[in-house]
């Protein structure tokens, strides 16, 4: 199966949280949280669509500025998602800087803020440049369960969980994916282009069979055009597979409710990426500061039978000693051993 997002934890598994997750062949990325960014290139912040950020704590939110600055001054919204508060804390954190050249600029970014309550309450404010990022005044909705947005391809979600505060757990999910036979195309004489992007695109939308379909390629002779229904493209060139499906689970107690959120959002998933602190054997101080330890990582990866887990957020207190957490997941994911479920309801 081709892999749909390109995940790179852009700090390793042991620096501050920031995934960057490239939704290949679409020129688009997703962040999830802003811990240090100095690691990502402008050209890849410059990607970034949608941030997807599990709370505001130092080591989540820290790296907001160096995205700002790439993309202060172009034309662009830019949605970012948190759980309640975060439109305060975000506007407060503008607020801090001068905005007097505002004006001056004749393009600027835009955030659309969207903030994840309980109970499937949302709000949703935007700052613009344009504005010196004054907040606009905050609609607020209502959606059944976890659902944070649909679009053509996609599919959001995001629920929030217990860390003494809330902090959110993201799913992003490809509905189905569109492969192209390549020896297909070249037997149809087509060539390769970006008209594939519009084909892809007009399949996820299930539009008519008759739609035409422009296909511009470039040969040695130059620029060639035909114009093909959508239908026998679809039956002769393309392969509509499942999507693949990411999780991103942080900062979170092991507590009941959190288990069982957290096995809704991530059953069957392809990837998860979950939080890592502690050594089991340090149960009682991860419980204490309300984080997972491997095991209880291992365990819910196992439990919610994904294809693959990816732990990150390692406490620095393991300097040397990584590879033990690493090897606890592992161990847990596999079956050899298992955590044992909390007592509190
Ligand atoms: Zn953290």
């Amino acid at each position: 199966m081709r892999s749909t997002f390109d995940l790179e934890l852009v700090n390793g598994p042991v620096g501050d949280p920031a995934v960057f997750a490239d939704l290949i062949g679409d020129g688009r990325a997703f962040l999830f949280d802003l811990g240090e960014l100095g690691g990502l290139s402008p050209r890849k912040l410059l990607r970034v669509s949608d941030i997807l950020l599990s709370y505001t704590h130092l080591d989540h939110f820290c790296g907001f500025e160096r995205l700002l600055r790439v993309v202060l001054g172009r034309e662009r919204t830019i949605r970012l998602v948190g759980p309640e508060g975060t439109i305060d804390r975000l506007a407060h954190r503008l607020a801090s800087y001068s905005w007097n050249l505002a004006a001056s600029f004749r393009e600027g970014v835009t955030f659309e803020v969207i903030e994840v309550l309980e109970e499937g309450h949302r709000r949703r404010a935007r700052l613009a440049l344009r504005d010196r990022f004054h907040p606009s005044p905050i609609e607020a909705w209502r959606v059944e369960g976890d659902l944070l947005r649909e679009e053509p391809r996609l599919i959001l979600r995001a629920v929030p969980l217990d860390h003494e505060i809330s902090c959110l757990a993201y799913s992003v999910e490809e509905r189905q994916h569109v492969q192209i036979r390549r020896n297909h195309l070249e037997a149809l004489g087509l060539g390769i282009g970006p008209w594939l992007r519009d084909l892809k695109e007009a399949v996820l939308e299930a539009v008519p069979d008759d739609t035409p379909i422009v296909a511009r390629w470039r040969t040695a002779e130059g620029l060639r055009e035909r114009v093909v229904p959508v239908g026998r493209l679809r039956r002769e060139t393309l392969d509509v597979v499942a999507g693949q499906r990411i999780v991103y689970v942080t900062d979170c107690a092991w507590t009941r409710r959190n288990i069982e959120r957290i096995l809704s959002l991530a059953r069957g998933a392809d990837t998860l990426l979950i939080e890592a602190p502690f050594l089991d054997r340090d149960r009682t101080q991860a419980r204490a500061r309300r984080h997972l330890t491997a095991r209880q990582a291992g365990t819910l990866a196992r439990l919610a039978g994904v294809r693959r887990v990816i732990p990150f957020h390692f406490s620095p207190r393991y300097t040397e000693r990584y590879e033990l957490l690493a090897a606890e997941v592992e161990a847990a994911f596999e079956g050899h051993t298992v955590a044992d479920l909390p007592g509190d309801a």
